[in-house]
């Protein structure tokens, strides 16, 4: 049956694919006690179950043999089927039925659980995160048990060209991190909002993703045909066949459409009336580094390297970090490289630092301990980062980044620890640029409204607006739920991101917006009204803001915006921002 879904719009384009359901939490399933009686019956349901969903993976195995379907699809459905078919799984469930007399559903889930506690105990992390298939085996039973059996019926498309669509309840930004190394096709989630760092990794990755579905994930089954329409934020289920004819249309025109802005990519980015305007790249991963130079960057605005700390046990040493570093300035020539330092915290979690500050269980974690707050409150660890940034400075241009400081003494605690770092460095004789350049990112409403320290102690800035808009307007950037209420475009939001590029721009100061309005082709001339010359966003949004600065005309927009600023109302100004 087809039908269709609502979320947030968090990352551009569309999908055509199968769904592939991932999942965090256990399904609530009933619990009760058998009748003696209804024992053989309840170990007749579970055994069909088992050899239905047997079927199931035997019919995606299948699918997955198509030339050009994901290798990936291939594995899951090995590693699954092994799964199912082990007795540890099996064994204790009839044991359970038969024995307890517990109901087939609650059998399974106790027996998932036990065997996900003993995944927990394993040293070897590849194997610990192998709990998440017998979850998702678990699931496939249940669902049969539930009475919503897979369909099995021949698919409408060929699987050849076909995405694998990722649909979860929710993503963390360390598992869509993951993605980069799989062939994901798209993703839709049920919670979140959209510039949640897990909106901003599906930006990054140039997939279509919503967000904040609500009711995907109960609602579709795994290989079900979706299409995920990431601009308009739809997600549409077992489309009908002139539905899909006029997305498969659309996907190509698409694709045309970026592949003609590839001409912009050696163009000068220079407004109508000869204003240059620097247009840099944000970066997750080193590997991101050649995305930024295809879309010709100026250079990398934001490098968030708190990446480089999530989905594994140990933290990355000094030395790790300096070769990652490294290779991305490497990567870039003679191009500026700016790197933010560790940012976790919040609903950036590491699992290495779990135990410590800065995670999920604080009472208000976006509030916490997170970023640089985290970072002087663990100066060994800053300090090692510190030093590799500085090592990796011999070998191009770095300047470095510090994220939500809002106090002076904040300010004074880093320039001090920097320059310890490089009094270690003298000591073991290591080459660093004394002279690299540190900045601040201005994401706190304090730090925009008292930008005196910033502008004396500091050699530039940075305006994050995600976190700005986030603080300013007391809403969880993560929470689908008070979503509609995030808008870049409350009247305090524009000025305090005026007024920051104004004062930088008085005193001299280079001052760069980095956050999601930079790569919001829409809000382009806006930021060009309010002086804004460096820009840096996803390599994927690079040339449509372009494509945008290359049609403006700076000294009319300034004039314009100015205008702009004064308005109050929401209304006037979107009516305002339409006639930019
Ligand atoms: C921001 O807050 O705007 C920003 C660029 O940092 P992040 O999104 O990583 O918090
Ligand atoms: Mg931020």
């Amino acid at each position: 049956m087809t039908f269709s879904l609502h979320g947030q719009a968090v990352s551009g384009g569309i999908a055509i694919g199968r769904a592939h359901l991932v999942s965090h939490a256990m399904l609530e399933v009933a619990q009760y006690q058998l009748r003696e009686r209804d024992v053989a019956g309840e170990l007749v349901r579970f055994d069909k179950a088992v050899a239905t969903a047997s079927a199931e993976l035997d019919a995606l195995r299948s699918d997955a043999s198509v030339p050009g379907a994901p290798a990936e699809l291939s594995a899951f459905v090995d590693l699954h089927a092994m799964i199912l078919a082990d007795p540890a799984l099996t064994d204790v469930v009839r044991g359970l039925i038969r024995e307890r007399r517990c109901n087939a559903e609650w059998a399974v889930v106790q027996q998932m659980q036990q065997v996900v506690d003993q995944f927990d105990e394993f040293e070897d992390a590849y194997l610990r995160e192998r709990k998440q298939d017998i979850v998702q085996v678990v699931e496939r039973v249940l669902r049969v048990l539930q009475g919503k059996p897979r369909k099995l019926a021949k698919r409408k498309t060929a699987s050849a060209d076909d995405d694998l669509i990722v649909v979860a309840n929710d993503l963390s930004p360390a598992d869509t991190i993951q993605f980069k190394s799989l062939k994901i096709g798209g993703f839709v989630t049920d919670l979140g909002g959209a510039t949640s760092h897990t909106a901003i990794v599906a930006r990054s990755l140039a997939i279509p993703a919503v967000v904040g579905m609500q009711h995907a994930r109960p609602l579709i089954q795994d290989d079900d045909l979706l299409i995920v329409d990431g601009t308009r934020g739809v997600l549409i289920v077992d489309p009908d066949p002139g539905v899909l004819e006029e997305y498969r249309l659309r996907k190509t025109e698409l694709e045309l459409e970026r592949s003609k802005l590839k001409r912009l990519v050696a163009g000068r980015s220079r407004t109508l009336d000869g204003e240059d305007v620097e247009l840099h790249a944000n970066i997750e991963l080193p590997q991101d580094a050649e995305r930024a130079k295809e879309v010709g960057a100026d250079g990398v605005g934001l490098f968030r390297t708190e990446f480089l700390f999530m989905n594994r046990d140990e933290l990355p040493d000094e030395d790790e970090q300096f070769e990652a570093y490294r290779s991305v300035v490497k990567a870039l020539g003679d191009k500026l490289v700016t790197i933010r330092t560790l940012d976790i915290g919040a609903d950036k979690e590491a699992r290495a630092l779990r135990n410590r500050a800065g995670n999920r269980s604080a009472p208000n974690p976006a509030l916490g301990l997170r970023a640089i707050r985290f970072c002087l409150a663990e100066p060994q660890l800053f300090l090692a980062q510190l030093r590799a940034i500085l090592r990796a400075s011999h070998h191009g241009r770095i300047r470095l980044l510090i994220p939500m400081l809002a106090h002076a003494q904040e300010i004074e605690q880093t320039l001090a620890l920097i320059e310890l770092a490089k009094t270690q460095l003298r000591d073991s004789r290591h080459k660093f640029d004394d002279g690299m350049e540190v900045g601040g990112m201005i994401e706190i409403p304090a730090a925009a409204l008292s930008l005196g320290p910033f502008l004396r102690r500091l050699d530039f800035l940075s305006i994050g607006t995600n976190d700005l808009i986030q603080y300013t307007l007391a809403i969880d950037r993560t929470d689908g739920s008070v979503a509609h209420l995030y808008d870049p475009l409350h009247p305090a939001v524009l000025k305090l991101i005026a007024q920051t590029i104004q004062s930088a721009q008085r005193v001299g100061m280079p001052v760069a917006v980095c956050g999601e309005m930079a790569g919001d082709p829409k809000l382009t001339k806006l930021l060009l009204g309010m002086g804004l010359r460096q820009f840096s966003m996803h390599p994927s949004q690079l040339l449509e803001v372009k494509q945008q600065v290359m049609m403006s005309d700076a000294a009319q927009l300034a004039v314009r915006v100015a205008r702009l600023l004064k308005l109050d109302e929401p209304e006037r100004i979107s009516e305002q921002l339409d006639r930019l």
